[in-house]
């Protein structure tokens, strides 16, 4: 596989941060244009902790790092470098952008495009980071058949908790919804939990108890236990925004978290600054963000060859030729 130890000194096309189903779907646009491109991935992927990625065509349930083992073969195949590294800081140059890595390596490129991805900040409940991904999840499409006809409790944690329960409520009929630290359920959420046989419970959550990976119980602070086979939670969604923030951008809030705001095609408000995947998209799962990095990677191409063209014109008018002639 092309993966660099030593990235180019004479600089890249395009470098993209984040080695995630976005960054390797652009990368591999990008390589098929003939792009020369450079991803800096630290390794980190959003759903490294589950051990298997559903609703992903052609390869349905397979395990996360070996999707995108995959994909960094698929790019690499077609030229792109792939570098294990953190991207630390990032400048404007004189030729686009500098970027500094970890170890002090810097690279050059013309566009950047920023896959980053996104920072699931957890209820800081003892036993929801331990379980998170196994037996406390989020996400009614990524494992909710796996917990069909379970017994699934959700612990009220964000503005869409009842919004979460309705969707966990298709897939099994034994859902408890704990209203926890949330402000009081308006009457109509209250009537619509009722109303599918939500039980409602009330009071603030303590801990998780589990055994190994299994979650089994939601323990009150009052001591009561009601047992559980799975646990959903409502996390905050903060984009890996810092690198665009080095650069003069600014995050938009959105009412689950904060994002780096971007076109239908990645481009942000900073002119060669492209987002794709969940630092851009809050809700893209992995075939989502796969497709949004494969139009970012096509749009890029495109912006470099509207740039490539333009100066070949203006050099053509240089040598006192023009189409006439
Ligand atoms: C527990 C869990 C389970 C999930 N299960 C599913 C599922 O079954 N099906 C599904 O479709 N979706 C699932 N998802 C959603 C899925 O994880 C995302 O859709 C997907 O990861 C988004 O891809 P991405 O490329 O945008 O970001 P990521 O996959 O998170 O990749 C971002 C990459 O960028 C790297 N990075 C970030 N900053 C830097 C930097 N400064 N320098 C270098 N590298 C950097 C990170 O290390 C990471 O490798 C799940 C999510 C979670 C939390």
């Amino acid at each position: 596989m092309n993966t660099q130890e030593n990235p180019t000194q004479d600089g890249y096309d395009v470098v993209v941060i984040g080695g995630g189903s976005a960054g390797l779907s652009a990368a591999t646009a990008l390589a098929r244009s003939r792009r020369s491109v450079l991803v800096v991935d630290a390794g980190e992927p959003r759903n490294a902790p589950a051990a298997a990625a559903h609703n992903v065509i052609g390869h349905e349930g397979i395990a996360p790092t070996e999707l995108l083992a995959l994909g960094r073969k698929e790019a690499a195949g077609y030229g792109a470098e792939i570098l294990s590294a953190r991207a630390e800081s990032a400048r404007r140059s004189d030729t686009g952008f500098e970027i500094g890595l970890s170890g002090g390596t810097t690279v050059q490129a013309r566009r950047l495009i920023l896959a980053t991805g996104l920072v699931d900040e957890l209820p800081d409940l003892p036993g929801v980071r331990e379980l998170w991904g196994k037996s406390v999840l989020h996400c009614p499409y990524c494992h909710g058949w796996e917990v069909r006809d379970r017994r699934v409790g959700v612990i009220s944690s964000g503005p869409m908790s009842v919004h979460q329960t309705l969707l966990f409520r298709q897939l099994s009929d034994d859902v408890t919804f704990f209203t926890h630290s949330a402000p009081a359920l308006e009457s109509e959420a209250r009537d619509q939990l009722e109303a599918r046989d939500v039980r409602i419970v009330d009071g603030t959550v303590a801990e998780l108890r589990a055994d190994g990976e299994e979650v089994r119980a939601v323990v009150l602070e009052d001591g009561t236990e009601v047992e559980v086979d799975a646990v959903v939670v409502a996390p905050r969604f903060v984009a890996r925004a810092d690198l665009y923030e080095q650069l003069g951008g600014t995050v938009t809030d959105h009412p689950v978290g904060t994002l780096i705001e971007t076109d239908p095609t990645g481009k942000t408000a900073l002119p060669g600054v492209w987002a794709a995947g969940n630092s851009a998209d809050l809700s893209a799962v992995v075939v989502v963000a796969a497709g949004a990095g494969v139009m970012t990677g096509a749009a890029v191409n495109a912006d470099l060859i509207a740039e490539e063209t333009a100066a070949a014109v203006e050099e053509r008018a240089a040598r006192g030729l023009t189409f006439a002639e």
